[in-house]
């Protein structure tokens, strides 16, 4: 059985499928604090759910994407094998994870989007650098960036373990504590290969609505 907080049918609001209609399984618990958390309310709701009524429920959208979410997906053993039935279903599966539980075992048909947690996050000690090697270039790396220190430890990363030439790097802003076009210039004046992303959802909808 797994923990699920919310299954909803939404705009992928992040990612190089932003824009596209997905089926979101969000579930339940996260090992992570982070400062800036948005989905607190997944850390301890939810209701059981075997992995065949997961997979009945996202049938009924009629959407072939589905990212699996959370809080932290890899909590729950149990995701590992709900990604590998989605991928045998032939659902396109993305996986969002916090980075600091291993990504080894996961289905190679999935694409993961790892965050690499920043200073002022408060959990940059939780990063698991090991994953790094796991990653396949249908991936994407993301950094949630919020002052200037994170942006510099966030490009040293990238050097560092030459994350774009592996995958998609992707820059974001911390929602409210940095501006865009503040993180937007810095990544142009430093000619930077990375993506910036918005996260869409929060400009479509009120940005703390539930759901989308
Ligand atoms: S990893 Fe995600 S869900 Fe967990 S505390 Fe951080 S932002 Fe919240």
């Amino acid at each position: 059985m797994l923990k699920i907080n919310e299954i909803y049918h939404s705009i992928q609001g992040e990612s190089t499928k932003a824009g596209l209609p997905c089926v979101f399984i969000r579930l339940t618990y996260c090992n992570l604090r982070c400062t800036y958390c948005d989905t607190e309310y997944a850390f301890y709701e939810g209701y059981d759910k075997s992995i065949d009524e997961v997979i009945d429920e996202v049938k009924k959208y009629n959407c072939n994407l589905v990212e699996v979410t959370g809080g932290e997906p890899l909590v729950q053993n149990e995701s590992i094998e709900l990604m590998k039935r989605l991928c045998d279903e032939g659902f396109e599966v993305m996986l969002e994870t916090g980075g600091s539980l291993p990504i080894s075992e996961i289905d190679k048909r999935v694409r993961i989007i790892l965050d690499l947690k920043c200073p002022s996050s408060g959990m940059m000690k939780k990063n698991l650098y090991e994953n790094i090697e796991y990653l396949k270039s249908i991936d994407e790396v993301k950094f949630v960036i919020g002052t200037r220190e994170d942006y510099e430890w966030s490009k040293e990363q990238v050097e560092k373990y030459q994350l774009d030439k592996k995958c998609t790097v992707l820059f974001s802003v911390v929602f409210g504590e940095l501006e865009p076009v503040t993180l937007v210039n810095w990544i142009l004046e430093d000619k930077l290969n990375v993506r910036y992303q918005l996260q869409m959802h929060k400009i479509i909808w009120e940005p703390d609505k539930k759901g989308v």
